[in-house]
Protein backbone atom coordinates (compact mmCIF):
# COMPACT_ATOMS: atom_id res chain seq x y z
CA UNK A 1 0.00 0.00 0.00
CA UNK A 2 1.60 3.05 -1.11
CA UNK A 3 2.43 5.67 1.97
CA UNK A 4 0.07 9.04 2.04
CA UNK A 5 2.03 11.77 1.84
CA UNK A 6 1.00 15.12 3.60
CA UNK A 7 2.07 18.63 1.29
CA UNK A 8 2.90 22.33 2.59
CA UNK A 9 3.30 25.01 0.83
CA UNK A 10 5.02 28.87 1.14
CA UNK A 11 6.97 31.15 -0.94
CA UNK A 12 10.41 30.13 0.95
CA UNK A 13 11.31 27.25 2.03
CA UNK A 14 14.20 27.52 5.03
CA UNK A 15 15.95 24.13 6.14
CA UNK A 16 17.95 24.16 9.05
CA UNK A 17 17.30 26.62 12.22
CA UNK A 18 20.40 27.21 13.32
CA UNK A 19 22.12 31.24 13.15
CA UNK A 20 21.66 30.93 9.04
CA UNK A 21 18.54 30.03 9.30
CA UNK A 22 16.83 32.09 11.78
CA UNK A 23 18.28 35.35 10.11
CA UNK A 24 16.87 34.17 6.35
CA UNK A 25 13.80 33.45 8.22
CA UNK A 26 13.56 37.02 10.00
CA UNK A 27 14.48 38.99 7.62
CA UNK A 28 12.38 37.46 5.17
CA UNK A 29 9.00 37.08 7.56
CA UNK A 30 9.95 41.09 8.36
CA UNK A 31 9.27 41.80 4.34
CA UNK A 32 6.06 40.04 4.65
CA UNK A 33 6.99 36.73 3.30
CA UNK A 34 5.78 33.52 3.76
CA UNK A 35 8.71 31.11 5.15
CA UNK A 36 8.75 27.78 6.87
CA UNK A 37 11.52 26.68 8.65
CA UNK A 38 12.23 22.73 8.60
CA UNK A 39 14.99 21.77 11.72
CA UNK A 40 15.09 18.01 12.25
CA UNK A 41 15.65 18.54 16.02
CA UNK A 42 13.28 20.05 18.66
CA UNK A 43 14.44 23.27 20.83
CA UNK A 44 16.41 23.90 22.84
CA UNK A 45 18.88 21.71 21.17
CA UNK A 46 22.85 21.94 21.54
CA UNK A 47 25.50 22.74 18.80
CA UNK A 48 29.37 22.16 19.21
CA UNK A 49 30.52 25.59 19.52
CA UNK A 50 33.19 28.25 20.99
CA UNK A 51 29.73 29.93 21.79
CA UNK A 52 32.30 32.99 21.16
CA UNK A 53 30.31 36.50 19.23
CA UNK A 54 32.44 39.43 17.88
CA UNK A 55 31.42 42.45 17.34
CA UNK A 56 30.32 41.42 13.92
CA UNK A 57 27.88 39.00 15.06
CA UNK A 58 26.55 41.20 17.78
CA UNK A 59 25.99 43.41 14.61
CA UNK A 60 23.68 40.69 12.82
CA UNK A 61 22.16 39.95 16.41
CA UNK A 62 20.97 43.86 16.81
CA UNK A 63 20.00 43.95 13.25
CA UNK A 64 17.24 41.07 14.62
CA UNK A 65 15.67 43.41 16.83
CA UNK A 66 17.63 41.66 19.65
CA UNK A 67 19.18 43.45 22.46
CA UNK A 68 22.09 40.94 23.90
CA UNK A 69 22.82 43.23 26.90
CA UNK A 70 18.38 42.99 27.77
CA UNK A 71 19.06 39.73 27.34
CA UNK A 72 21.72 39.18 30.00
CA UNK A 73 23.99 37.15 27.67
CA UNK A 74 27.95 37.91 28.83
CA UNK A 75 29.26 40.74 27.49
CA UNK A 76 32.98 40.96 26.39
CA UNK A 77 35.62 43.80 25.75
CA UNK A 78 38.56 42.08 23.80
CA UNK A 79 40.79 38.96 23.26
CA UNK A 80 43.81 38.29 25.34
CA UNK A 81 46.37 36.57 22.88
CA UNK A 82 49.17 34.28 23.94
CA UNK A 83 51.85 33.12 22.13
CA UNK A 84 55.74 33.05 21.90
CA UNK A 85 56.25 33.25 25.63
CA UNK A 86 54.47 36.75 25.26
CA UNK A 87 50.59 37.80 26.46
CA UNK A 88 48.39 40.92 24.55
CA UNK A 89 45.34 42.57 25.37
CA UNK A 90 43.44 43.60 22.56
CA UNK A 91 40.21 45.18 23.29
CA UNK A 92 37.88 45.20 20.54
CA UNK A 93 38.38 48.42 18.43
CA UNK A 94 35.99 51.50 18.71
CA UNK A 95 34.35 51.68 15.29
CA UNK A 96 31.67 53.33 13.15
CA UNK A 97 30.37 50.52 11.26
CA UNK A 98 30.57 47.76 14.00
CA UNK A 99 29.86 47.83 18.00
CA UNK A 100 32.62 47.97 20.22
CA UNK A 101 31.75 44.62 22.31
CA UNK A 102 31.54 41.00 21.68
CA UNK A 103 29.32 38.22 23.58
CA UNK A 104 29.59 34.74 24.73
CA UNK A 105 26.40 32.90 24.74
CA UNK A 106 25.66 29.19 25.04
CA UNK A 107 24.07 27.87 21.30
CA UNK A 108 21.39 26.04 23.28
CA UNK A 109 19.80 29.29 24.60
CA UNK A 110 21.04 31.38 21.30
CA UNK A 111 19.98 29.46 18.35
CA UNK A 112 16.13 29.06 20.47
CA UNK A 113 15.85 32.99 20.99
CA UNK A 114 16.87 33.87 16.90
CA UNK A 115 14.53 31.24 15.65
CA UNK A 116 12.27 32.62 18.43
CA UNK A 117 13.01 36.05 17.19
CA UNK A 118 11.64 34.86 13.55
CA UNK A 119 8.53 32.77 14.53
CA UNK A 120 7.14 36.26 16.27
CA UNK A 121 8.01 37.76 13.14
CA UNK A 122 5.63 35.58 10.57
CA UNK A 123 8.09 32.74 10.39
CA UNK A 124 6.38 28.97 10.35
CA UNK A 125 8.73 26.77 12.39
CA UNK A 126 8.35 23.20 12.13
CA UNK A 127 10.48 20.69 14.25
CA UNK A 128 11.48 17.49 14.60
CA UNK A 129 11.24 17.03 10.55
CA UNK A 130 14.57 15.53 8.90
CA UNK A 131 14.64 16.93 4.96
CA UNK A 132 15.96 13.89 3.07
CA UNK A 133 15.89 15.37 -0.22
CA UNK A 134 15.44 18.15 -2.82
CA UNK A 135 12.56 18.42 -4.96
CA UNK A 136 13.37 19.93 -8.37
CA UNK A 137 10.31 20.58 -11.57
CA UNK A 138 10.81 19.65 -15.37
CA UNK A 139 14.03 22.05 -15.75
CA UNK A 140 15.81 20.67 -12.44
CA UNK A 141 14.49 24.42 -10.58
CA UNK A 142 14.16 23.51 -6.89
CA UNK A 143 10.37 23.28 -5.92
CA UNK A 144 10.60 21.82 -2.50
CA UNK A 145 11.89 18.73 -0.06
CA UNK A 146 10.78 15.63 1.20
CA UNK A 147 11.17 15.14 5.17
CA UNK A 148 10.76 12.65 7.14
CA UNK A 149 8.55 14.47 10.33
CA UNK A 150 8.77 12.60 14.07
CA UNK A 151 5.68 12.64 16.79
CA UNK A 152 7.70 13.60 19.21
CA UNK A 153 5.55 11.63 21.67
CA UNK A 154 4.77 8.28 19.75
CA UNK A 155 8.00 8.49 17.93
CA UNK A 156 6.12 7.65 14.93
CA UNK A 157 7.60 8.56 11.84
CA UNK A 158 5.92 10.31 8.52
CA UNK A 159 6.88 11.02 5.27
CA UNK A 160 6.06 14.54 4.03
CA UNK A 161 6.66 16.80 1.53
CA UNK A 162 6.91 20.47 1.87
CA UNK A 163 6.88 22.73 -1.97
CA UNK A 164 8.27 26.28 -2.35
CA UNK A 165 9.62 29.06 -4.99
CA UNK A 166 12.51 29.09 -3.65
CA UNK A 167 14.88 26.65 -0.94
CA UNK A 168 17.76 27.39 0.93
CA UNK A 169 20.11 25.11 2.82
CA UNK A 170 20.92 26.15 6.24
CA UNK A 171 21.30 22.56 7.43
CA UNK A 172 25.40 23.45 8.75
CA UNK A 173 28.47 21.19 7.82
CA UNK A 174 26.68 18.48 6.34
CA UNK A 175 24.87 20.62 3.55
CA UNK A 176 22.28 18.14 3.13
CA UNK A 177 20.77 19.81 0.32
CA UNK A 178 23.69 21.04 -1.39
CA UNK A 179 25.13 17.58 -1.41
CA UNK A 180 22.40 16.10 -3.22
CA UNK A 181 22.89 18.64 -6.04
CA UNK A 182 26.58 17.75 -6.32
CA UNK A 183 27.90 20.81 -4.78
CA UNK A 184 30.50 18.88 -3.34
CA UNK A 185 33.33 20.17 -0.79
CA UNK A 186 36.29 22.18 -3.09
CA UNK A 187 39.45 20.74 -2.54
CA UNK A 188 41.22 23.73 -2.32
CA UNK A 189 39.47 25.37 0.60
CA UNK A 190 40.41 24.94 4.14
CA UNK A 191 38.79 22.66 6.98
CA UNK A 192 39.13 22.73 10.23
CA UNK A 193 38.32 20.71 13.80
CA UNK A 194 37.45 21.40 16.85
CA UNK A 195 36.95 20.13 20.15
CA UNK A 196 34.76 21.75 23.37
CA UNK A 197 34.25 21.29 26.91
CA UNK A 198 32.34 23.44 29.56
CA UNK A 199 34.05 23.58 33.37
CA UNK A 200 33.35 25.05 36.41
CA UNK A 201 36.36 27.88 36.81
CA UNK A 202 36.81 31.12 39.07
CA UNK A 203 37.85 32.95 35.87
CA UNK A 204 34.28 32.38 34.23
CA UNK A 205 33.05 35.66 34.55
CA UNK A 206 35.57 37.75 33.27
CA UNK A 207 35.39 40.22 30.40
CA UNK A 208 38.12 38.77 27.77
CA UNK A 209 38.13 35.79 26.33
CA UNK A 210 41.88 34.08 25.81
CA UNK A 211 43.02 32.71 22.59
CA UNK A 212 45.94 30.38 22.84
CA UNK A 213 48.16 30.68 19.23
CA UNK A 214 50.54 27.30 20.35
CA UNK A 215 49.39 24.96 22.27
CA UNK A 216 52.11 22.67 24.32
CA UNK A 217 52.01 19.47 26.12
CA UNK A 218 53.90 20.42 29.25
CA UNK A 219 54.96 23.49 30.35
CA UNK A 220 55.12 25.94 28.05
CA UNK A 221 58.37 26.77 26.10
CA UNK A 222 60.00 24.01 27.74
CA UNK A 223 57.77 20.88 25.60
CA UNK A 224 56.35 19.99 22.67
CA UNK A 225 54.67 21.93 20.15
CA UNK A 226 50.88 20.19 19.47
CA UNK A 227 49.47 21.15 16.27
CA UNK A 228 46.61 23.78 16.54
CA UNK A 229 45.23 26.24 18.43
CA UNK A 230 43.09 27.12 22.00
CA UNK A 231 40.68 28.89 23.53
CA UNK A 232 39.04 30.22 27.26
CA UNK A 233 35.98 31.97 26.75
CA UNK A 234 34.01 32.67 30.29
CA UNK A 235 30.53 32.33 30.18
CA UNK A 236 29.12 33.83 32.78
CA UNK A 237 27.94 31.76 35.62
CA UNK A 238 31.46 30.91 36.45
CA UNK A 239 31.56 28.57 33.46
CA UNK A 240 34.07 28.03 30.57
CA UNK A 241 33.71 27.05 27.31
CA UNK A 242 37.32 25.50 26.94
CA UNK A 243 37.93 24.38 23.56
CA UNK A 244 40.68 23.35 20.91
CA UNK A 245 41.16 23.39 17.10
CA UNK A 246 43.27 22.48 13.89
CA UNK A 247 43.19 23.60 10.32
CA UNK A 248 44.44 22.47 7.60
CA UNK A 249 44.58 24.06 3.94
CA UNK A 250 43.43 21.09 2.36
CA UNK A 251 39.83 19.63 2.34
CA UNK A 252 41.11 16.59 4.06
CA UNK A 253 40.56 17.85 7.84
CA UNK A 254 44.01 17.04 10.44
CA UNK A 255 43.15 13.41 12.23
CA UNK A 256 44.56 14.63 15.78
CA UNK A 257 44.15 13.02 19.00
CA UNK A 258 41.84 15.44 20.01
CA UNK A 259 41.11 14.23 23.39
CA UNK A 260 44.49 13.34 24.53
CA UNK A 261 45.53 16.85 23.08
CA UNK A 262 43.09 18.29 25.34
CA UNK A 263 43.79 16.73 28.26
CA UNK A 264 47.73 17.20 27.80
CA UNK A 265 47.25 21.01 27.13
CA UNK A 266 44.44 21.72 30.02
CA UNK A 267 46.67 20.19 32.46
CA UNK A 268 49.30 22.66 31.85
CA UNK A 269 47.17 26.14 31.88
CA UNK A 270 47.77 28.34 34.80
CA UNK A 271 46.18 26.81 38.14
CA UNK A 272 44.15 30.77 38.60
CA UNK A 273 41.91 28.88 35.67
CA UNK A 274 40.90 26.13 38.09
CA UNK A 275 40.53 23.47 35.37
CA UNK A 276 40.48 19.72 36.08
CA UNK A 277 38.31 16.94 35.53
CA UNK A 278 36.01 17.22 38.25
CA UNK A 279 35.37 20.74 36.89
CA UNK A 280 34.38 19.49 33.65
CA UNK A 281 30.19 20.00 32.86
CA UNK A 282 29.47 17.14 29.96
CA UNK A 283 31.79 15.82 27.39
CA UNK A 284 34.95 17.13 25.37
CA UNK A 285 33.01 17.09 21.92
CA UNK A 286 34.36 17.89 18.08
CA UNK A 287 32.96 18.82 15.30
CA UNK A 288 33.82 20.13 11.78
CA UNK A 289 34.13 23.72 10.85
CA UNK A 290 33.75 24.24 6.61
CA UNK A 291 35.93 27.26 5.64
CA UNK A 292 36.39 30.54 3.21
CA UNK A 293 33.57 29.26 1.03
CA UNK A 294 33.83 25.70 0.52
CA UNK A 295 30.79 24.59 -1.19
CA UNK A 296 29.68 26.94 -4.29
CA UNK A 297 27.55 28.37 -6.15
CA UNK A 298 25.94 30.17 -3.40
CA UNK A 299 23.23 30.47 -5.57
CA UNK A 300 21.65 28.05 -8.26
CA UNK A 301 18.98 26.55 -9.74
CA UNK A 302 16.06 27.98 -7.04
CA UNK A 303 18.61 26.74 -3.76
CA UNK A 304 20.26 28.94 -2.05
CA UNK A 305 23.06 28.27 0.56
CA UNK A 306 23.46 29.58 3.94
CA UNK A 307 25.92 29.22 6.68
CA UNK A 308 28.01 26.24 7.48
CA UNK A 309 25.94 24.59 4.57
CA UNK A 310 28.13 27.07 2.02
CA UNK A 311 31.68 26.70 4.18
CA UNK A 312 31.23 30.26 5.36
CA UNK A 313 33.45 29.89 8.37
CA UNK A 314 36.77 32.54 8.65
CA UNK A 315 39.75 30.72 7.85
CA UNK A 316 41.00 33.33 10.17
CA UNK A 317 39.78 32.66 13.08
CA UNK A 318 37.10 29.75 12.89
CA UNK A 319 34.36 32.28 13.22
CA UNK A 320 31.09 31.33 11.67
CA UNK A 321 28.25 33.11 13.50
CA UNK A 322 28.48 36.45 11.98
CA UNK A 323 29.06 35.17 8.45
CA UNK A 324 25.97 32.84 8.52
CA UNK A 325 24.14 35.86 9.58
CA UNK A 326 25.13 38.35 7.90
CA UNK A 327 24.18 35.68 4.48
CA UNK A 328 21.15 34.90 5.90
CA UNK A 329 20.32 38.89 5.33
CA UNK A 330 21.62 38.76 2.34
CA UNK A 331 19.73 36.09 0.93
CA UNK A 332 16.52 37.04 2.35
CA UNK A 333 17.12 40.76 0.41
CA UNK A 334 17.71 39.07 -2.54
CA UNK A 335 14.68 36.56 -2.55
CA UNK A 336 12.52 39.31 -1.45
CA UNK A 337 13.57 41.12 -4.90
CA UNK A 338 13.50 37.79 -6.69
CA UNK A 339 10.06 37.23 -5.41
CA UNK A 340 8.75 40.91 -6.35
CA UNK A 341 10.00 40.19 -10.34
CA UNK A 342 7.59 39.42 -13.18
CA UNK A 343 9.56 36.46 -14.93
CA UNK A 344 11.66 33.73 -13.92
CA UNK A 345 14.46 35.64 -15.69
CA UNK A 346 14.19 38.54 -14.12
CA UNK A 347 14.10 36.78 -10.55
CA UNK A 348 17.24 34.92 -11.51
CA UNK A 349 19.19 38.23 -12.01
CA UNK A 350 17.74 39.21 -8.69
CA UNK A 351 19.24 36.05 -6.83
CA UNK A 352 22.67 36.88 -8.30
CA UNK A 353 22.97 39.66 -5.96
CA UNK A 354 23.27 37.01 -3.40
CA UNK A 355 27.07 35.34 -4.15
CA UNK A 356 28.30 38.92 -5.54
CA UNK A 357 27.21 40.53 -1.71
CA UNK A 358 29.01 37.44 0.00
CA UNK A 359 32.13 38.10 -2.29
CA UNK A 360 32.26 41.52 -1.99
CA UNK A 361 31.87 40.86 2.02
CA UNK A 362 34.14 38.33 2.49
CA UNK A 363 36.05 37.22 -0.81
CA UNK A 364 39.18 38.88 -0.79
CA UNK A 365 38.85 38.68 3.12
CA UNK A 366 38.72 35.14 2.90
CA UNK A 367 41.46 34.64 0.07
CA UNK A 368 44.19 36.05 2.30
CA UNK A 369 42.80 33.61 5.50
CA UNK A 370 44.16 30.78 3.03
CA UNK A 371 47.67 32.13 2.38
CA UNK A 372 47.38 32.74 6.47
CA UNK A 373 46.27 29.32 6.98
CA UNK A 374 48.94 27.68 4.68
CA UNK A 375 51.43 29.39 6.83
CA UNK A 376 50.16 28.89 10.25
CA UNK A 377 49.59 25.11 9.76
CA UNK A 378 52.75 24.74 10.73
CA UNK A 379 53.42 24.78 14.54
CA UNK A 380 57.34 25.83 13.95
CA UNK A 381 56.02 28.80 11.33
CA UNK A 382 52.94 29.83 14.19
CA UNK A 383 55.85 29.76 17.51
CA UNK A 384 58.27 31.84 15.34
CA UNK A 385 55.09 34.34 14.58
CA UNK A 386 54.40 34.47 17.83
CA UNK A 387 57.50 35.00 19.01
CA UNK A 388 58.27 37.71 17.09
CA UNK A 389 55.17 39.10 16.54
CA UNK A 390 53.43 39.32 19.93
CA UNK A 391 55.32 42.01 21.64
CA UNK A 392 54.89 44.53 19.13
CA UNK A 393 51.61 46.14 20.20
CA UNK A 394 51.03 48.16 16.85
CA UNK A 395 51.62 44.75 14.60
CA UNK A 396 49.01 42.92 17.01
CA UNK A 397 46.34 45.51 17.05
CA UNK A 398 46.71 44.80 12.78
CA UNK A 399 46.56 41.71 13.40
CA UNK A 400 43.74 41.44 15.73
CA UNK A 401 41.49 43.40 13.53
CA UNK A 402 42.78 41.22 10.47
CA UNK A 403 41.96 38.13 12.46
CA UNK A 404 38.98 39.09 14.05
CA UNK A 405 37.14 40.70 11.01
CA UNK A 406 37.24 43.97 12.89
CA UNK A 407 38.23 46.33 9.63
CA UNK A 408 36.01 49.39 8.15
CA UNK A 409 34.90 47.77 4.42
CA UNK A 410 35.08 51.51 3.69
CA UNK A 411 37.49 54.70 4.78
CA UNK A 412 38.85 54.19 8.68
CA UNK A 413 42.48 54.50 9.74
CA UNK A 414 45.83 53.34 8.54
CA UNK A 415 45.14 49.66 9.48
CA UNK A 416 41.37 50.19 7.73
CA UNK A 417 43.24 50.80 4.35
CA UNK A 418 45.76 48.69 4.48
CA UNK A 419 43.36 45.40 4.94
CA UNK A 420 41.01 47.05 2.25
CA UNK A 421 44.22 47.47 -0.16
CA UNK A 422 45.17 43.32 1.25
CA UNK A 423 41.92 41.82 0.32
CA UNK A 424 41.59 43.43 -2.71
CA UNK A 425 44.84 42.59 -4.25
CA UNK A 426 44.51 38.72 -3.53
CA UNK A 427 42.30 37.30 -6.01
CA UNK A 428 38.86 36.48 -4.87
CA UNK A 429 37.87 32.79 -5.66
C1 LIG B 1 34.10 23.28 18.26
C2 LIG B 1 33.57 24.46 17.46
C3 LIG B 1 33.74 25.73 17.97
C4 LIG B 1 33.22 26.83 17.28
N1 LIG B 1 33.32 28.07 17.85
C5 LIG B 1 32.75 29.13 17.26
C6 LIG B 1 32.74 30.40 17.93
O1 LIG B 1 33.22 30.55 19.05
N2 LIG B 1 32.16 31.44 17.28
C7 LIG B 1 31.60 31.32 16.04
O2 LIG B 1 31.12 32.31 15.48
N3 LIG B 1 31.58 30.11 15.39
C8 LIG B 1 32.11 29.02 15.99
N4 LIG B 1 32.04 27.79 15.38
C9 LIG B 1 31.36 27.68 14.07
C10 LIG B 1 29.85 27.76 14.26
O3 LIG B 1 29.42 26.80 15.21
C11 LIG B 1 29.11 27.52 12.91
O4 LIG B 1 29.76 28.24 11.90
C12 LIG B 1 27.64 27.95 12.98
O5 LIG B 1 26.92 27.13 13.87
C13 LIG B 1 27.00 27.91 11.59
O6 LIG B 1 25.61 28.13 11.69
P1 LIG B 1 24.60 27.43 10.65
O7 LIG B 1 23.26 27.95 10.98
O8 LIG B 1 25.13 27.55 9.27
O9 LIG B 1 24.68 25.87 11.00
P2 LIG B 1 24.28 25.10 12.34
O10 LIG B 1 24.45 25.96 13.51
O11 LIG B 1 25.01 23.81 12.29
O12 LIG B 1 22.73 24.81 12.17
C14 LIG B 1 22.25 23.87 11.24
C15 LIG B 1 20.85 23.46 11.66
O13 LIG B 1 20.29 22.63 10.64
C16 LIG B 1 19.67 21.50 11.23
N5 LIG B 1 19.69 20.41 10.24
C17 LIG B 1 20.76 19.73 9.78
N6 LIG B 1 20.39 18.82 8.85
C18 LIG B 1 19.04 18.94 8.72
C19 LIG B 1 18.08 18.27 7.93
N7 LIG B 1 18.42 17.28 7.07
N8 LIG B 1 16.77 18.62 8.05
C20 LIG B 1 16.40 19.62 8.91
N9 LIG B 1 17.28 20.28 9.70
C21 LIG B 1 18.59 19.95 9.60
C22 LIG B 1 20.52 21.21 12.47
O14 LIG B 1 19.81 20.46 13.43
C23 LIG B 1 20.83 22.64 12.94
O15 LIG B 1 19.82 23.14 13.80
C24 LIG B 1 32.56 26.66 16.03
C25 LIG B 1 32.41 25.37 15.51
C26 LIG B 1 32.90 24.28 16.20
C27 LIG B 1 32.72 22.90 15.64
Amino acid sequence: MATKIAKDQCQVLVVGAGPAGAATAYHLAKAGIDVLVLEKSAFPRDKICGDGLTPGAVKEILAMGINPVEEGWQVNRGLSVIGGGHRITLPWPEKSSLPSYGLTCKRTELDQRLIQQAVACGARLIENTAVQDLLTDADGYACGVSAIAREPQTRQKKNREFRARYVVDCTGANARLASRQGRTPLNNRPMAVAARAYFYSPRGNEEMMESHLELWDGKPGHSNLLPGYGWLFPMGDGIVNVGLGSVSSGAQSTNLPYKQIFNRWVANLPKQWGLSEEKMIGSLRSAPLPMAFNRKPAYENGLLLVGDAAGMVSPFNGEGIAPAMFAGRRAADALIQALGRTSRAQAELALQEYPRDLQDQYGGYYSLGRVFVRLIENPKIMHACTKYGLDKPALMRFVHKMLSDGYERRSGVASDRVLQILTKVVKPS
